[in-house]
């Protein structure tokens, strides 16, 4: 299973109080951040602080604006992003299964046909393999047109046939001789980014609670794909500073 938190899989009618993330919305700085620079720097997210303590020490205080998980620690008051939690969670996955040979796909019981404009149907019929590994198995059949056999596991309920065309488009622009076996991240960004869970959606306790121990596994826990922080901690000294008590 490529999810250890398949629940937070979207449920089906949810999608229209969903907020979908544009990708034009967070520059690629890799790993790098913008924010929080006019911030204290005390809200500054250290990797290896709290997104490496054991999960067993943060209880769950609740979700605030339906977006953002409240734990409390021995440390102070923990705040995570869930989009870019679940983000990275799945990247890292789809990273690892995709170095292993392929990402888990789902078959199509009724195959969809997809048209192409001449210049993507050739890009495709160039990468039918390198897509076939990010779970787009697709059948030529004619010469702008192909059957969609299967779609990568993780976008299973999220629209997977949009997320592809967003692919073929991406990878069209990239010229005509990109070499996807080189050039996959981004792509594998763009799953992740549409495979997460969204913003404004309600989680309960123990979805929150194993999206954290999650996100603790991640080789990379404190950024999303974006750049953007997953976690951010206000530690005791902190709080204890902002009311005047030191
Ligand atoms: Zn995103």
């Amino acid at each position: 299973m490529l999810e250890r938190t398949p629940w937070l899989k979207e449920p089906p009618g949810q999608k229209g109080n969903e907020l979908r993330e544009s990708f034009d919305l967070y520059p690629p700085g890799e790993g790098k951040t913008s924010f929080p620079v006019s911030w204290p720097p005390a809200f500054r997210v250290e990797s290896g602080t709290a997104a490496r303590e054991p999960s067993s020490t943060f209880s769950y205080l609740g979700q605030i604006h339906q977006t953002y998980l409240t734990f409390s620690s021995p440390e102070g008051l923990i705040l995570v992003d869930q989009h870019a939690a679940h983000e990275r969670v799945l990247l890292e996955k789809l990273l690892t299964r995709f170095s292993q040979g392929a990402v888990p796909k789902q078959p199509l019981l009724l195959p969809e046909v997809m048209d192409l404009p001449a210049g993507e149907a050739k890009i495709v019929e160039d990468h039918l393999a390198d897509l076939a590994r990010m779970g787009f198995e697709m059948e030529p059949s004619g010469r702008r047109t192909f059957w969609v056999k299967s779609t990568p596991e993780i976008l299973a309920d999220r629209e997977p046939m949009e997320t592809l065309k967003e692919m073929i488009k991406e990878i069209s622009s990239w010229g005509r001789d990109v070499d996807l076996q080189r050039s996959f991240d981004p792509l594998l960004k763009m799953m992740a980014c549409r495979g997460a869970i969204q913003a404004y959606r309600p989680l309960g306790r123990e979805e929150a609670q194993a999206l954290l121990a999650d996100l603790q596994n991640c080789a990379t826990p404190s950024h999303c794909p974006h750049g953007r922080p997953t976690l951010i901690k206000i530690t005791i000294a902190e709080l204890e500073k902002m009311f005047g008590r030191r």
